[in-house]
């Protein structure tokens, strides 16, 4: 089995992306997964966040001209999960709301019971 070239972890080689660290593992045949690349003179790694921070193992860094997990340190860093909608954030505390909602009335009980 091929290795995640970020964290090392043995990945199936049919994966799209590692399922440890999600870095995306193929560009060419999946339409999904962008693949950058650097204009003219410069490198992708001067401008990349995993530079920066130094957690980029792959072999081609610092002098990368493509590069799938590129990302622009300018940018902030957002999950590939896409971000939740406030309706969505309703929906999944729907749980909490109701616990919040039976104190509500307990309370209300518990008042109307003492006078
Ligand atoms: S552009 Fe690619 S190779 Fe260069 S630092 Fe970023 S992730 Fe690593
Ligand atoms: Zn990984």
């Amino acid at each position: 089995m091929p290795n995640c070239p970020r964290c090392r972890q043995a990945v199936d080689s049919q994966a799209i992306a590692c399922p440890y660290c999600r870095t995306p593992l193929k560009a060419h045949g999946h339409p999904g997964i962008p693949l950058y690349r650097a204009e003219g003179e410069t490198y992708l790694c001067e401008t990349c966040t995993y530079h920066e921070d130094d957690t980029c193992n792959y072999p081609q860094r610092p002098y990368a001209k493509e590069c799938t997990l590129y990302h622009d340190r300018f940018q902030p860093v957002v999950s590939l999960q896409r971000r939740s909608s406030g309706w969505q954030t309703v929906q999944r505390n729907q749980g909490l709301l109701a616990v919040i909602g039976l104190l509500a009335v307990s309370l209300v009980i518990a008042f109307a019971n003492r006078s």
